[in-house]
């Protein structure tokens, strides 16, 4: 098999995308192309649609996670954009997940070529990280707890970065994510005798404008925190009635999951503080699509940094945390692990922008990286 088929696997993937938990033909897409590298074992239906591939190698040695996402986003693809645009209206592989996938399949062929002495690699494809839950599928469900894994890595493609340019750091290299419904529930009444209902008003304006106070926007401080303001709403255009009920939805970020567990926390108690102060209110809080952070280990990074050396890759060391949630972060959570940038070209359009396709050239350097990580991780387990 050539590059060429790789950049076909890829824009096939890219013509049929499917949205995060749905990803049933392109499970069986990677399935009959993964076949052909002829993996020790697949695993299916890993966390949903999520295909597990395991090579095992020669010697005794450590357990390696290669992972990539599959999932497309909820965005309409202008028909003209490519020739391999999106057949599907309103989905469209705008976060290169379609890239990501072929990366990790053209990891398969380079572990059947090119084997490791040692170890074992395994390569997840893996559902639904756009909604964080397939991470959490993964690991709740289990498969991978037949395993000691030593390492686990993934990448990200990130435009605006030069093209194949390396990007990692050490501690969070996403935020830590959530966002949140506080629902409140009151009563109507007439609006001439709000006395008579309990309305939500004075609450939600308290619960807004407090949480607000807690922003911490100087990335560089550990309690860096975000707490952005998506919806807010109470009563409706009726102007005979005191409102009876409200909801407010924020998204909160942070450096890492210990500042955002904490202020979790601190929103219940206040939201409670909040609503007692008007009798008979009740209120709800619903947590929706929560990212860890990615919180890279030292030895990981160092892995990748020198991958990166000597496959000729610019390196750089970003400064700061990126803003965005990745469900990779929970794999961190749970094994030493790095997640890095791979520069998708100054001049490509933003992730989830319609205009957005995921750069064909970093099918090979991005397989290339990972084959050397593995290559270097087994290698220094021998020498430790
Ligand atoms: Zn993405």
């Amino acid at each position: 098999m050539t590059i060429m088929d790789f950049k076909a696997i890829r824009r096939e993937l890219h013509s049929r995308p499917e949205l995060s938990g749905e990803e049933k033909e392109t499970a069986r897409h990677v399935e009959s192309a993964l076949r052909e590298f002829e993996p020790t074992k697949i695993v299916r239906h890993v966390g949903g649609h999520g295909l597990l591939a395991e090579y095992v190698f020669a010697e005794e040695g450590p357990t390696l996670l290669f992972r990539a996402d599959m999932d497309a986003v909820a965005v309409d693809e202008p028909a003209d954009l490519c020739p391999h645009h999106s057949l599907r209206p309103g989905v469209a592989h705008k976060c290169g997940h379609d890239g990501h996938t072929a990366i990790l399949l053209r990891l398969a062929q380079r572990l059947r070529e090119t084997p490791l002495r040692r170890g074992r690699a395994l390569l997840l494809f893996q559902p639904a990280e756009e909604t964080g839950a397939g991470a959490r599928a993964v690991l709740e469900e289990g498969e991978l707890n037949d395993y000691r894994i030593d390492k686990a890595f993934a990448l990200h493609n990130i435009p605006g970065a030069p093209l194949g340019s390396v990007l990692c750091r050490t501690g969070s290299f996403t935020c830590a994510v959530t966002s949140v419904a506080i629902t409140l529930t009151g009563r109507p009444s007439h609006a001439a005798e709000p006395q008579n209902g309990v309305n939500p008003g004075a609450a939600a304006a308290d619960i807004v404008r407090e949480t607000l106070l807690w922003n911490q926007p100087d990335k560089t401080r550990e309690d860096y925190f975000l707490a952005t303001l998506v919806e807010i709403r109470v009563g409706e255009e009726a102007y005979g009635v005191s409102a009876g009920e409200g909801v407010i939805r924020f998204t909160l970020r942070a450096k890492t999951d210990r500042v955002l567990q904490e202020r979790l926390r601190r929103l219940e108690t206040l939201v409670g503080e909040a609503c007692q102060r008007t009798t008979g209110l009740r209120h709800s809080i619903t947590r929706v699509e929560p990212f860890s952070a990615s919180e890279n280990d030292d030895s990981c990074v160092a892995l990748v940094r020198e991958a990166a050396r000597q496959e000729g890759l610019p390196y750089r060391e970003a400064e700061q945390p990126f803003s965005w949630g990745e469900d990779f972060g929970l794999f961190t959570q749970h094994y030493p692990g790095a997640l890095f940038g791979l520069g998708a070209g100054e001049n490509c359009p933003p992730l989830h922008s319609p205009l957005y396709d995921f750069p064909d050239e970093l099918i090979e350097t991005g397989a290339s990286l990972f084959h050397r990580i593995a290559a270097l991780a087994t290698q220094q387990a021998t020498s430790n």
